[in-house]
């Protein structure tokens, strides 16, 4: 399980890294051993895609090699699909049947196929007579060498995000992975070869911040694309401007979850507990401030309280397992400090609020559940990026906006109602980039995912994310 760094289609090693010592979060051990790219290796990575980009071994490919090549890189990544979920739920401690083997690879394979597609789809690229006597020609072409750097949360889902939309738009790669979790992006290197995708077109190098800060400063890198916190996001736009590249960020989340007094408490519960826990609420979408009406607030409470009572937390690898360890101890000290500040404030803990006493080993923390606080307390207004939901009351539809709108964040919200008016209403009105109505969570490689304010901007999945990795170029012909 022991990684070099992949550039130019090979293994190399380091030039003055050192080594980063990777770890599983449901037992504390050591599972692997990467290596920490220094700024020679960004260099390095950066010449290669650099010189794959302008010899146009990709980007002159034609839209349908390219769709092959990255079919086929999904057909792979299926083939090994039970080994991905496994190193997968390794290193993040995501329960392996539940989530890494049945969502995270196969969405990934979704995503990789829906960007296949999305290569031959010729948007964007046109021609016109705008003035007699000219011909116009708009060009859709690749931005060039893009730098793209992940976070720990969903390892895999997020370089298939980044490489997918990026490699149907002809460009090149260097990927940086979060520090932590890097082995299932550092796999597909080897499928990346596989597949038909030429060496130098995708190098992946596993860093620490400093690597990513080399990525953004790179002048030879057009676009620098993160998911990653907004405080990351921040720095690296500030990066970005000295070499004016492009940045596409997606950032952290704090999504309303908002249940009018019409809806069913028995699909609230089941919404907002599953949407509250999945992947242990390391999820820049997850339900984090339910906001209840007033007359049945006691109902959806309690409903709510129930079902994350009932969620099942355990071993990775363990049947019926749900919800598995938060990422690491630092992690796990992060979200009990937020909760435990809350409580200092006056904060009540429904449920939760700890480590569960039958998990010794690993960063597990409860699904946890808590009320009386106020709109602007940290708890409700910062990301906590754990199984933490804290509830609030309103009365009326107004209010409800307003508290749902009332963050830094946009990125994702959902509204619980049978009144198809208000949920009109309301979904043209909250400033989040994705708004469900009657659910939270679902995605498809179809729709765009991508934040509004402080949770950054550019799309990822869609066409929308194809476009984002592309430039147009005006052509006038004079005949
Ligand atoms: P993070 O910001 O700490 O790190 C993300 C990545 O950025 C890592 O690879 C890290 O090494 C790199 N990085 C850190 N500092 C950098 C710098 N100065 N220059 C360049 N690169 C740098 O985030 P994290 O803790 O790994 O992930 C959790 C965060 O990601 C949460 O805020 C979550 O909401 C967000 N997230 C957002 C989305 C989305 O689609 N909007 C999806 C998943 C996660």
């Amino acid at each position: 399980m022991d990684y070099k760094l992949w550039i130019d289609g090979k293994w190399v090693d380091s030039q003055g890294g050192g080594k980063m010592m990777i770890e599983n979060p449901a037992t504390g051990e050591k599972i692997a051993e990467v290596q920490d790219a220094s700024r020679a290796d960004v260099d390095k990575a950066a010449l290669a895609a650099k010189t794959a980009f302008y010899d146009g071994r990709w980007s002159r490919k034609t839209p349908s090699e390219r769709s092959k090549a990255i079919w086929k890189l999904a057909d792979l990544l299926e083939e090994r699909s039970e080994e991905f979920a496994r190193v997968e739920s390794e290193n993040t401690g995501k329960p392996y049947k539940f989530l890494s083997l049945a969502s995270d690879v196969p969405f990934t394979v979704d995503n990789l196929r829906f960007f296949a597609t999305a290569a031959r789809d010729t948007h964007g690229s046109h021609a016109g007579e705008f003035m007699a006597g000219y011909t116009s020609m708009y060009r859709r072409e690749p931005v060039g060498v893009i730098g793209q750097i992940t976070p720990w949360n969903y390892p895999l889902n997020m370089a298939g995000w980044k490489i997918g939309p990026a490699l149907a738009a002809g460009c090149t790669i260097v990927l940086k992975p979060a520090p932590g979790t890097p082995l299932t992006t550092l796999m597909l290197a080897e499928l990346i070869k596989e597949a038909g995708i030429p060496d130098g077109v995708v190098n992946i190098i596993s860093g620490g911040n400093d690597a990513g800060q080399a990525i953004a400063e790179h002048p030879d890198v057009r676009m620098v694309c993160v998911t990653g916190s907004s405080g990351t996001g921040k720095k690296v736009m500030k990066t970005a401007a000295d070499t004016l590249k492009r940045v596409h960020l997606e950032l952290g989340g704090k999504a309303p979850f908002i249940v009018f007094d019409d809806s069913d408490p028995e699909l609230v519960a089941a919404k907002a507990s599953f949407a509250a826990t999945a992947n242990t609420g390391q999820d820049c979408t997850a339900a984090t401030r339910i906001y209840v009406e007033k007359g049945r607030a006691n109902d959806m409470r309690e409903a709510v309280v129930e079902a994350m009572r009932n969620t099942k937390v355990g071993l990775p690898f363990d049947d019926g397992v749900v919800m598995g360890p938060l990422i690491s101890g630092i992690q796990r000290e992060r979200v009990s400090g937020f909760v435990d500040r809350a409580k200092s404030q006056g904060a009540k803990i429904l449920t939760g609020g700890g480590a569960p006493k039958d998990l010794q080993k690993g960063y597990y923390y409860e699904p946890t559940v808590i009320s009386n606080v106020q709109q602007d307390w940290e708890i409700v207004q910062s990301e906590v990026f754990g199984p933490v939901i804290t509830v609030q009351e309103f009365d009326n539809e107004d209010q409800a906006l307003h508290l749902g709108n009332d963050v830094l964040y946009g990125l994702a919200a959902s509204v619980f109602t049978k009144d198809v008016g208000r949920a009109m209403r309301l979904t043209s009105q909250l400033e989040f980039g994705t708004v469900w109505v009657n659910d939270h969570l679902p995605i498809t490689s179809e729709t765009p995912h991508g934040g509004f304010k402080q949770s950054g901007f550019g799309k990822d999945l869609s066409a929308e994310a194809v476009g984002d990795y592309q430039i147009t170029k005006h052509v006038m012909i004079a005949h």
